[in-house]
């Protein structure tokens, strides 16, 4: 089971950025308001992950790192409609199969709390272990038994910067979570929880620096069932780039041409370019219109209705932009 879970990692865990994404993903799920992250060596040395969410039950604790045991779908109705990040329940055992790896855990109700070590796949007895509520997973040493893909690994500054580009990117996506990164002892990244919309200018800030949030422009439309929110950097601002375009399907992050090309050829309709615009805009649907279930760790999706969508955007975009430039 260790090398189908070693496979099975070769599509999860690519990087220290995969893990981060898989552990921050199930302390969203598990409701936590706080996640603490601590890396080492751009993560290849550490990767701490500590939220405050509802916990694992020490019984249930060697389930968690059980292949295909997840406790978020419980028929095949659910995945049609997973509201839920995580559903394949084969994140922790791939990442355990390939690290030494701990998970620790207290869920209400219980005097302590119980850890779960696990080394190469390899998962010893649950253990007894004081930890405040919510849960702890710890991944020490990336790789250290695959050197085949250890060395496939790119400088700590490399490393840690794909980490903190998909935690940017969902810190925009997640404002009232209160995320904090730490690198090799040192806090690099704080964002404070938003507790209202008239705050969340600030997150975004946190973000993408003030350049944007001073010459951005907001959006906020809906029809035929589609609602697109957000905001697009105005032609004018300092600075705009491919790595400040973010887009979002019902909260998850994505990377879609459709998208991409209804966003560029609404800019340069107005605005005569279109090479890299700044934007972060997030699209609410109906979940069946949408396919989240392409690949496991990519950011595709299915529309089922590609053409409207892109309308869709394509107009949304073009009246905002339109109404700023009159
Ligand atoms: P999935 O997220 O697809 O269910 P994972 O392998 O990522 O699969 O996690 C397996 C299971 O472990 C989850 O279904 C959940 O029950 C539990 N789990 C993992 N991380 C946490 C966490 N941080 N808090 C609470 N439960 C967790
Ligand atoms: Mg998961």
């Amino acid at each position: 089971d260790t090398l189908v879970n070693q496979i099975a990692a070769g599509e999860v865990v690519e990087r220290p950025a995969s893990v981060v994404k898989e552990l921050v993903e199930n302390a969203l799920d598990a409701g936590a308001a706080r996640i603490d992250i601590e890396l080492e060596e751009g993560g290849v040395r550490l990767i701490r992950v500590r939220d405050d969410g509802g916990g694992i039950p020490a019984d249930e604790l060697p389930l968690a790192v059980a292949r295909h045991a997840t406790s978020k779908i419980a028929s095949l109705e659910d995945l049609e409609r997973v509201a839920t990040l995580g559903f394949r329940g084969e994140a922790l055992p791939s990442i355990a199969s390939v690290s030494r790896f701990t998970l620790s855990s207290r869920v209400a109700g219980s005097g302590h709390g119980a850890r779960l070590e696990v080394e190469g796949g390899k998962a010893a007895p649950v253990l007894p272990h004081p930890h405040p509520l919510g849960t702890t997973v710890e991944v020490r040493d990336l790789f250290y038994n695959v050197p085949a893909r250890r060395r496939f690994l790119r400088a700590e500054r490399t490393e840690l910067g794909h980490i903190e580009d998909w935690l940017r990117s969902l810190a925009l996506a997640r404002p009232g979570v209160e995320l904090r990164v730490s690198h090799n002892g040192r806090l690099s990244r704080h964002y404070r929880p938003v507790a209202d919309a008239g705050e969340r200018l600030r997150r975004l800030a946190e973000a993408l620096g003030d350049d944007f949030t001073r010459q951005c422009l907001q959006i906020e439309h809906a029809a035929s069932g589609l609602r697109l929110y957000g905001w697009v950097g105005l032609p004018t601002a300092a600075r705009s780039s491919a790595d400040q375009q973010f887009f979002y399907v019902n909260g998850r992050a994505v990377r879609d041409r459709t998208v991409a090309h209804a966003v560029r050829q609404a800019y340069a309709d107005v605005l005569f370019h279109g090479r890299h615009p700044a934007f972060v805009l997030f699209l609410e649907c109906d979940p069946r219109q949408v396919d989240v279930n392409v690949h496991p760790a990519k950011h595709e999706v299915r529309f089922r209705e590609q053409r409207l969508v892109h309308e869709f955007i394509y107009r949304s975009l073009h009246e905002a932009l339109a109404g700023a430039r009159a």
